[in-house]
């Protein structure tokens, strides 16, 4: 079977049934996952663990003695993590922010307005659009969808939305489409990284994919 013009609702069904349940943020408490947020980029999550493990051990998953730790510090701590000496930068930035704005209050923080405390995200250095939302919703339970290159790529290679379609444009595309839900919005961002990771890498894995049955009769659709 072949179907291009397959509902969102339909591809998470699909996903949940092959993968079940993610239960993400894998991470203890909202800094942990705003910290995970920022080292996550442009990295595996492996090199994040270890990078995470590392502040654990340095005793740093706390708000307070992060504010206090000197960038050059914090990169060879989160050195695992790649690109280290940026990410101290963009961490900094970030607990910086939310010491100075919300005195280190993350349950403060997060009462907030979700449209005011994404464009306060957005307009620190370092935290883009995925970024933010990864906190928002991650760690603040806020209801804002993910995109990530994963989600990009599955649907523009199966012909649910243009190859020029950008952030803004995958995420409204969900918005339109799915429950608004904060749960299920967590649910389907995972899902799709589940099934990025397992199968839609840059040379895609289509066999055994579940999503394989939706792909258009023409087959993958590529930009070129
Ligand atoms: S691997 Fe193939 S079938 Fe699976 S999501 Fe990617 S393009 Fe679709």
């Amino acid at each position: 079977m072949t179907d291009s013009n397959v509902s969102l609702n339909t591809v998470f069904e699909k996903l949940l049934e092959f993968y079940g349940p993610q239960n993400w943020w894998p991470g203890d408490s909202p800094l942990e996952i705003m910290i995970g947020a920022v080292l996550t980029q442009n990295t595996s999550w492996k090199n994040v663990e270890k990078a995470i493990a590392n502040l654990k051990e340095a005793d740093l998953l706390h708000l307070g003695r992060l504010h206090e730790t000197r960038p050059e510090e914090l990169a060879e701590i989160i050195r695992p993590s790649g690109y280290y000496r940026l990410k101290a930068k963009r961490l900094a930035n970030l607990i910086d922010h939310v010491m100075t704005r919300y005195d280190g209050d993350l349950k403060w923080m997060f009462s907030h307005d979700l449209a005011t405390l994404r464009e306060e995200l957005l307009g620190i250095n370092g935290i883009g659009p995925e970024t933010a939302d990864s906190i928002l919703l991650y760690a603040g339970n806020l209801r804002t969808f993910v995109v990530d290159a994963y989600t990009a790529r599955v649907l523009k290679r199966h012909g649910w939305i243009d190859w020029e379609a950008d952030y803004h444009q995958i995420q409204d595309h969900f918005v339109s489409e799915v429950p608004a839900e904060v749960e299920h919005y967590n649910e389907f961002h995972a899902l799709i990284v589940r099934v990025g990771n397992q199968f839609c890498s840059k040379k895609p894995k289509c066999e055994g994919c579940p999503l394989q049955c939706y792909l258009p009769e023409s087959g993958i659709s590529e930009p070129f």
